[in-house]
């Protein structure tokens, strides 16, 4: 098991490399560790999930609003299906809060019945329409003019942070090389093929692209010209722990022309968030948040759910979409090449990716990968960073065996020294006091690091990475 960050990588021909450590190439890496191969994964970042699969919404989606027949309908509800039943195994934590599609006109209430026969077209049969009273009673700080709503029971909130940390950390457990700060360049393909890296040449047998935003590009690489990545930016806000009381579900938009919309959901760690914009971009880096879509959130916002915009904000961030103008994920297998295209997974791949990795590893065996001999992995217990799940500094007994765990560094968080200290020596440890911060929550709560910054940053560069 190993986890590089520098050097030479390992000579030799592994027998798949994965391009791309998001929460969709670690799931991949992850379905392939249980075979008896050699098997790579890499990222350009310091981290994993370091890219789209850290700033999302964070939905465990049903699917219940896919476009029905798709690839994307079918691996977010298997995707959804598999990812809960993971989660509840590992301890990634979820909150099973359902979703209201609430309607604030009569278009929107209009288009409700269409919505729960979608539903039922994705194989959801669980939706049903609500009335405004019956809304009003379950969610009482909702904006005026509320006509009703599509009720879908089965939507939950997750983290996105811990889920790709998890599958990152149980392939690496089974033997994947996860190479760090390794981005591809160049690929000569061929039988190896022959990735030119940052950190230089990688042999590999068959190959898998699930590089995110740069799909397209590695695409080009190996001869395909097949789809465009458009990045498509979403800016969101998260309002701080004390507003959580004013909303009890995930409470989505109906949506309209121009896409899903900006809705309001609890965040399993415990605050409110809102979010996201849509904006079609050409800069691949730019994340950041402007004066516009800020404002444009605060108008929705101030819609749905008035007395949240009063709340004091805890972050602003952005992230990426992968669109390609097409309405499905662009999933392409080339079995002569031994390659494999996992291209736009824009909105829904934190859902689908244990689908999407499992469809993967069916189309490598095309290509003539052996697939036989798959074992069962070791389970894992990942650290809870669920504000509804108990958590270390409330656990007497836990503390008493191991006072590291009272003893708190960030306040607004309530994370201790002795969660600091398993991340810095965990399986596949942080670089960095982002990557830090998504294993942990410090540094993520309301003063951002002003209060435990130094200390945080002090224990990092006691255990600096080789
Ligand atoms: C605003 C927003 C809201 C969303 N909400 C949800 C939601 O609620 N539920 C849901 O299921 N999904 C949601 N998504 C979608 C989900 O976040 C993405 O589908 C998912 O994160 C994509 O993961 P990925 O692994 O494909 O891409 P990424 O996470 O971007 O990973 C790709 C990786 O490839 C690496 N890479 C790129 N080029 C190279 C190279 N040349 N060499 C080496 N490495 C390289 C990058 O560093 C990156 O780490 C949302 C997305 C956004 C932006």
């Amino acid at each position: 098991m190993s986890v590089t960050t520098r050097g030479a990588l390992p000579g030799g021909a592994y027998d798949v490399t994965v391009i791309g450590a998001g929460v969709v190439g670690s799931a991949i890496a992850r379905e392939l560790a249980r075979l008896p191969l050699r098997i790579a994964l890499l990222d350009a970042s310091d981290d994993v999930g370091d890219g789209t699969s850290k700033a999302n919404t964070a939905i465990l989606h049903t699917g219940f609003d896919a476009v029905p027949g798709s690839l994307e309908s079918r691996l977010v509800r298997d995707g959804s299906r598999r990812l809960a039943a993971y989660a509840a195994e590992n301890g990634i934590p979820v909150e099973p809060l359902g979703a209201l599609l609430v309607a604030w006109d009569g278009e929107q209430h209009a288009a409700l019945p269409s919505l729960a026969a979608k539903a039922g077209r994705n194989g959801y049969h669980d939706a049903r329409i609500v009335t405004a009273e019956e809304v009003r009673s379950r969610e009482p700080h909702l904006g005026p003019g509320v006509l009703g709503a599509l009720d879908v029971p089965g939507e939950s909130v997750i983290c996105p942070w811990t889920t790709t940390l998890a599958y990152a950390t149980q392939a690496v457990r089974a033997g994947v090389d996860l190479h760090l700060n390794c981005r591809v360049d160049a690929v000569t393909s061929g039988d190896p093929h022959l990735l030119a890296t940052g950190r230089g040449p990688l042999r590999t047998r068959h190959l898998v692209n699930a590089a995110g935003l740069y799909a397209d590009e590695i695409d080009r690489l190996l001869g395909h010209d097949d789809f465009t990545v458009t990045p498509r930016r979403g800016q969101l806000v998260v309002f701080d722990a004390l507003a959580r009381d004013l909303v009890r579900h995930i409470l989505l938009p109906v949506p309209g022309a121009l896409g899903k919309g900006v809705l309001v959901a609890p965040t399993v760690h415990g605050k409110v968030m809102l979010g996201p914009t849509a904006e079609d971009l050409d800069d691949k880096t730019a994340t950041g948040s402007t004066a516009e879509g800020l404002a444009l959130l605060r108008e929705k916002g101030r819609r749905i759910l008035p007395a949240l915009l009063d709340e004091e904000v805890t972050a602003v961030y952005a992230g990426l979409r992968a669109a390609t103008g097409s309405e499905d994920y662009a999933i392409r297998a080339h079995p002569a090449q031994r390659y494999v295209t996992v291209g736009g997974i824009r909105s829904t791949g934190l859902t689908a990716s244990m689908a999407i990795a499992a469809h993967v590893v069916d189309l490598l065996a095309e290509g003539g990968l052996p697939t036989s001999g798959a074992e069962d992995l070791e389970p894992l217990r990942m650290p809870n960073l669920g504000e509804a799940f108990p958590r270390p500094y409330r656990d007497a007994e836990l503390i008493a065996s191991d006072p590291e765990y009272g003893r708190i560094v960030c306040h607004c968080e309530r994370v201790t020294r002795g969660e600091i200290r398993d991340a810095l020596a965990s399986t596949v440890p942080p670089g960095s006091l982002d990557g830090l911060r998504r294993r942990t929550r410090a540094r993520a709560g309301r003063c951002q690091g002003f209060h435990c910054g130094a200390e945080v940053r002090a224990l990092l560069e006691s255990k600096a990475r080789p």
